[in-house]
Parts: structure tokens; sequence; C-alpha cells
């Protein structure tokens, strides 16, 4: 699954045979790549676009598994424009409804995060490792950046792009005095991952920090995806492919 269209075009490229099938106003990509059966879909922005994506992707496609890339927002300390966050679970920063459950907490689950599959996220964690090495350094110096680091952390969703440092810094602050240490924002992997953990489907995301969730958070948002989050996102799934 990914985010943006620009992410996916690169991945359908790779498709063998490929059948396209519309359900729920999306687009869904049937194929073979690697020798693998996949389904390419886009999540749409947000999280009920994106549970409704994910619901689609098991009830109609039977999906086994579920690996989402895209970008996001960098908020942790040390968490540049450029690195890859690979998430160990999601929490919904903008879930609130205290006083019946505690902040962030989903009601009714008991707990306020969700994690990832870890033999899923292992693996594609290991090949974010191989694939980020397999690009070389063109990509991200395109673009005048540092050579990206691999987190593995906290991914906090929420329906807003954020982008004031105020907002950022608040959001982080909260979350904090929760007990929960985010290293990126972004707008749908909490709701992929729910839906997932209702249906028992293992699920593990990557996603490429596209900004630091300030004021410059718009601006050439759409040639760092061009320049770096699609050959990422490419290079990863094609070593996560590999190796199933
Ligand atoms: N310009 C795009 C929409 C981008 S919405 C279009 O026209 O289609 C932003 C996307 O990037 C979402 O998928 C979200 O998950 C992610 N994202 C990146 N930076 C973010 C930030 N600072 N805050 C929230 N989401 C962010």
């Amino acid at each position: 699954m990914s985010a943006l269209l620009d992410e996916q075009r690169g991945l359908l490229e790779q498709l063998v045979n490929p059948q396209r099938v519309r359900r729920a106003g999306r687009t869904f990509w049937c194929g073979q790549w690697a020798g693998q059966e996949v389904v390419l879909v886009l999540s749409k922005v947000g999280k009920v676009a994106a549970a409704t994506t994910t619901t689609v992707l098991i009830e109609a496609f039977d999906v086994k598994r579920v690996v989402f890339t895209g970008v996001a927002g960098g908020v942790g300390a040390g968490v540049k424009v450029g690195d890859v966050v690979v998430a160990e679970a999601f929490i919904q920063h903008d879930l609130n409804s205290a006083p019946l459950f505690p902040r962030y907490e989903i009601p009714l689950y008991g707990r306020a995060t969700l994690d990832c599959d870890p033999a899923l996220s292992a693996a594609l964690l290991a090949a974010t490792h191989l694939g980020l090495a397999g690009v070389g350094d063109h990509f991200h110096r395109s673009l005048l950046l540092e050579a990206p680091v691999v987190h593995r952390g906290l991914i906090a969703s929420g329906d807003q792009f954020v982008c004031d440092p105020s907002a950022a810094a608040l959001m982080r602050a909260d979350l904090q005095a929760a007990g929960h240490e985010p290293l990126a924002v972004e707008m749908e992997g909490a709701a992929v991952a729910q839906v997932c953990h209702d249906y028992g489907v293992p699920f593990a995301a990557m996603r490429t920090i596209s900004d630091r969730a300030d004021a410059q958070a718009h601006l050439d948002f759409s040639a760092f995806v061009t320049q770096v989050a699609s050959p990422y996102a490419l290079a990863v799934l094609g070593q996560f492919i590999k190796h199933q």
C-alpha cells in the first residue's frame, strides 16, 4: 500500500500480468512480482480512507500480509529529512476520549498503541538496509541531504498535515507525557494497523521522512517524493519481495 500516486508508479512497473480492479472508488492492481502474488493500492489520505482501503484489501482480495510505504514528518530527536523510519507500533495522536478512557487509548481495545508484526517488520527492516545500500547516494545527494539513517520506533497518525513547529512540539510533548515517544507523524498508518489488528493480518510499514512537520513541510514535498521517497520505496520493496 502506498500513500501517493508518485510512490506507486515505480512499483506498478514491476507487476507482471497486471490486472486492474475497481472497488470502493479505489483502483487495485493485482499481479505477480518476483513470483509473489501482490496487490498494489493507494491508501488515499487520512485514517478513514486508509481503513477502508485496508478492509477491502483483506475482505475482497484476501491478502495475507499488508506492507505500507510512504512519507512522514520527522518529530523524534535526530530524525531528519531523508531518514527512514520502520514502524514498531502506531498510535493515533488525535484520539482523545478522556475522561471516558485515558487519552490516546482506542476505546474498548484497552490500549493506545498497536504493534506491527515483529517478523514482517524485521524483514522490512532488513530490506530497508539492503535497499538503501543498493540505491547508492545520488538520490539524497540530489537534494543535498545527508546519508539516510534507518530508525525503528513509534509512528503517530492523525487527520492533520502537521506543518507548524509549535503544533508538532505540543503533539510530541503530550505523547511523551503519556509515555509515548513518536519518531514520525503521518496520516494513515495507525488506521491500517487497527484494521490489520482486527483481522489478525500481519502488518509492517516504512516511511521516508519528507519534512520536520514544520513551516517548511509543504515546500519541495513533491520533489522529495519523486526524487527520494519513490526510489527508496521501490528499492526497499524490491529487496523485501525477493526475500519472502
Ligand atoms: N500533496 C499530496 C497530499 C499529501 S498529504 C497530494 O496531493 O496527494 C500528506 C501525505 O504525507 C500523507 O500521506 C501523510 O501520511 C504524509 N505526511 C508527510 N509529512 C507529514 C506531516 N508533516 N504531517 C502529516 N502527514 C504527513
